[in-house]
């Protein structure tokens, strides 16, 4: 096999490991990045290599960041009584684009799914304890997703903070039943936060 041919055939797979991307998708896209110019091609290649090289998880809250803290956790202006928690980076990008929280948030870094053989020790809820213990928190708002997993993973999370002196609450369920909160739209996301019900 030529050297030309199994470059591309090595693009097309790498294309077709990426989520929601068909065999099909990865030729159209390798074939693309074939004809554009060279500069074009080898920014998409030096912006990837960017976001692994720099992005990280900021250390306090676990969202992505580019230094050992997020833009939220070093904003003086945001609301340090109130935390937020949500599953993913992706959750946190849909709430802050909602505009509907100031205060300061916590990814789990995925759900409880038993099914999935992804237990509590595998999230970041260790830390979140340690955070609540030693934060002055006034109130902690569950934004998990409303699914089975997601309803899961914020009652075990309000059981390990079940002995703080700190109110726990969780959206309203304004967002459908099974939705993503990422595609849900900033309406439905700001009566879910204002009509927030108390769970502890
Ligand atoms: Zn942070």
């Amino acid at each position: 096999m030529a050297q030309e041919s199994s470059s591309i055939n090595e693009l097309i797979d790498q294309l077709g490991r990426l989520p929601g991307i068909g065999r099909k998708s990865a030729e159209r896209l390798a074939y693309h990045l074939l004809r554009v110019s060279k500069g074009e091609a080898l920014a998409l290649s030096e912006a990837i290599r960017n976001v692994r090289e720099n992005v990280r998880y900021c250390s306090e809250c676990f969202n992505l960041s580019e230094g050992p803290l997020c833009s939220i956790c070093t904003d003086l202006s945001r609301d340090t009584s109130l935390l937020c928690i949500v599953e993913q980076p992706r959750d946190l990008m849909a709430m802050e684009q909602a505009g509907v929280f100031r205060g300061l948030y916590h990814v789990l870094l995925g759900r409880i799914a038993p099914l999935d053989g992804i237990g509590p020790d595998q999230l970041t809820i260790d830390e979140l304890v340690e955070r609540v213990r030693k934060g002055n928190f006034s109130e902690i708002i569950m934004a998990t997703n409303p699914t089975v997993e997601g309803d899961g993973s914020a009652l075990y999370i309000t059981n390990q903070l079940a002995d703080f002196p700190v109110q726990v609450s969780r959206l309203a369920r304004g967002i459908t039943t099974g939705s993503v909160l990422e595609h849900t739209n900033r309406e439905i996301l700001a009566d879910a936060m204002s009509g927030r019900q108390r769970m502890h």
